[in-house]
């Protein structure tokens, strides 16, 4: 999943990008108002207010009246005025400064939810890491990964919402059908196989009690 965050500080902006990317996104940052309509599409956009180049509700304003990218509004503004303005320009959440950055997290995961789910046609990119759907392909560093079909079928349903966990039963119902009643242990052998092809174990965490979850590029 790929964030665009809109934000002046540096102060805010650096742990912000780094704490979204140890979530597996892949974060593109700029400063101002233009270069934010200038940057790639992304999955998501986290929008401060006050920017030093143009007013961020024109941003949104912008922005959603080109497209249906999710926008949440971050700003130190905490008036209702305000909430009430941005969601009406067509932001779809509204954080107001300081917040905490599970928070944060648990909005971007309501709305991309809200929102639908993410075009299956286009691949989803994790730092190095592509997982192609439409082409049954994951290359990893543009080097392709030779998957089982079940493999690739794990890899690809923890990669449609990366960072987030999956739980045992969510998994076998989803890459094995609901009809499986083999052993839930059959998940641990595809995990370890996946594992090994990635070449660290670090991109498929287990989450313990409750499944796997995609991690992040090895630090
Ligand atoms: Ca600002």
């Amino acid at each position: 999943m790929r964030v665009l965050v809109v934000e002046d500080e540096d102060a805010i902006a650096t742990p912000l990008v780094e704490g979204l990317e140890r979530e597996g996104m892949e974060v593109e940052r700029v400063a101002g108002g233009h270069a934010a309509l200038a940057a790639r599409e992304p999955d998501l956009v986290l929008l401060d207010l006050r920017l030093p180049d143009m007013d961020g509700y024109e941003v949104a304003r912008r922005l959603r009246a080109r497209s249906a990218v999710p926008i949440i509004i971050v700003s130190a503004r905490g008036e209702e005025v305000d909430r009430v303005v941005g969601l009406e320009i067509g932001a779809d959440d509204y954080l107001v400064k300081p917040f905490g950055f599970r928070e944060l997290l648990a909005r971007i995961r309501a709305v991309m939810r809200r929102t639908g789910p993410r075009d299956p046609r286009r691949p989803v990119e994790v730092g190095p890491l592509v997982v192609d759907e439409r082409a049954r392909r994951v290359t990893l560093d543009g080097e392709e990964v030779g998957l089982t079909p079940r493999e690739f079928d794990l890899l690809a349903l923890l990669a449609s919402d990366a960072g987030a966990a999956f739980s045992r039963r969510d998994i076998l119902e989803r890459v094995w059908g609901a009809r499986w009643f083999g052993p839930t242990k059959t998940i641990d052998v595809h995990v370890a196989g996946i594992r090994r092809k990635l070449g660290d174990p670090g991109w498929v965490e287990a989450v313990r009690g409750v499944g796997f979850r995609l991690g992040g590029p090895p630090a």
